[in-house]
């Protein structure tokens, strides 16, 4: 076995069907008073969910910001760091996908407060150190252990009104992931059998999910095998897959979980003939792979009717070469090395919504 390092990300993770319950005993174990709920706009059904259960453990909420915007835009952040000092807050609960659980890292890293984050997709950046923030239309990245969320909370049942579409497409962003922790730089033995788990919950419960919406066991399987892929995204360097998203959201400002889906099979084929080992241990995971992993993609993608194409998105053609020149600006950790041509073929195609080369 070759050496390896293994950091382990402090994380308090509470899982399961109602657990949200548990919120006002995780605000006292936290020795704080004064919620700050957070929410993407249309979501007050779950911050007044949030609030009877508060409301019925005698802890007051302080108010509701229900403002969180993809990219987590450094304008909003302010707005609502503005609200939690005027009201006097002493923690950020966020309930929603990435962009809120965003604007709760954003919040409590700049205030101190600390935050519980109630995920209800699929992108598991509750699980990670890095926090993404846009200002001037450019997306800048930071990491730091304190931008952890201090508890997690997965509740599967705040899921099940997640349309099957969103569940597909946030599903991908997972196994995206997962994908690219198997071949990072630093990857381990332990990050590996994460990030395997993890595809494996999701590629057999979101085809289950799109065709019964209903059922809750899909769903529960599915919210595991995310939280398991946002834990390696946590832990692992991130390759091409991840930089081409970055540079596509943060710069054309295209929607996060539909570029991951659209992008994957490319930059997955794009590495392929430089990580044989991973590939085969990634086919034995993916239903229908009949040994080939870029099949057992292609198969779920297929199952799971996603998008395809950059395009459909509002990507400009002229906008590729822009997103090659970003993408190849600067040196970062892939297993293949990065050719400019190709990697314009990789974002023509994706944009074009034609095969992976
Ligand atoms: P999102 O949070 O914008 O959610 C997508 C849509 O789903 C929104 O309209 C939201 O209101 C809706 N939604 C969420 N939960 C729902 C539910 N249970 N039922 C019905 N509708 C629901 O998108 P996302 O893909 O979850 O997150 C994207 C953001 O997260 C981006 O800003 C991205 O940069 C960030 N992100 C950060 C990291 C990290 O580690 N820093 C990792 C992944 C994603």
């Amino acid at each position: 076995m070759k050496e390896f390092e293994y950091n382990v990300l402090p994380s308090r993770v509470i899982f399961g069907s109602g657990s949200v319950k548990k919120l006002p005993d995780e605000i006292k174990r936290l020795n704080v008073s004064r919620p700050l709920l957070l929410s993407t706009p249309g979501k007050s059904n779950y911050t007044n969910q949030l609030s009877d259960i508060l409301q019925a453990a005698s802890i007051a909420v302080a108010g509701t910001f229900p403002h969180a915007k993809q990219h987590t835009p450094a304008s909003v952040t302010e707005e609502a760091t503005a609200v939690l000092n005027s009201i006097e807050a002493d923690c950020v609960v966020s309930i929603g996908g990435g962009s809120v659980v965003g604007l709760g890292k954003a919040v409590s890293i700049r205030t101190g407060v600390p935050h519980i984050s109630i995920p209800t997709t699929y992108s598991g950046s509750e699980m990670t150190p890095i926090l993404g923030e846009t200002q001037d239309g450019k997306k800048t990245t930071r990491s730091d252990p304190k931008i952890l969320p201090a508890v997690v909370i997965y509740d599967a049942d705040f899921t099940m009104t997640l349309p099957p579409a969103i569940c597909s497409t946030s599903g991908i962003n997972a196994i995206a992931h997962a994908v690219e922790a198997l071949y990072a730089k630093n990857a381990n033995p332990i990050t590996s059998m994460l990030a395997l788990e993890g595809i494996k919950a999701l590629a057999e419960s979101l085809p289950q999910i799109v065709l019964d919406p209903k059922s809750r066991s899909p769903r529960d399987q599915a919210l595991y095998g995310a939280w398991l892929c946002g834990t390696v995204l946590g832990s692992s360097s991130m390759g091409l897959h991840h930089k081409l998203c970055h540079v596509l959201g943060g710069s054309f400002s295209l929607p996060h979980a539909e570029t991951h889906t659209i992008v994957l099979p490319h930059a997955l084929s794009y590495n392929a003939p430089a990580i044989p080992e991973q590939m085969a241990k990634l086919a034995i995971v993916l239903p229908g792979s009949n040994g080939d992993a870029l099949t057992g993609l292609e198969l779920l993608l297929e199952k799971l009717q996603v998008p395809r194409a950059l395009k459909d998105f509002g990507m400009k053609e002229s906008d590729i070469d822009k997103a090659t020149e970003i993408a190849t600006g600067n040196q970062y950790p892939n297993p293949r090395e990065l050719e400019p041509e190709w990697i314009r073929e990789l974002i023509r195609r994706a944009w074009a919504g034609e095969a992976p080369k």
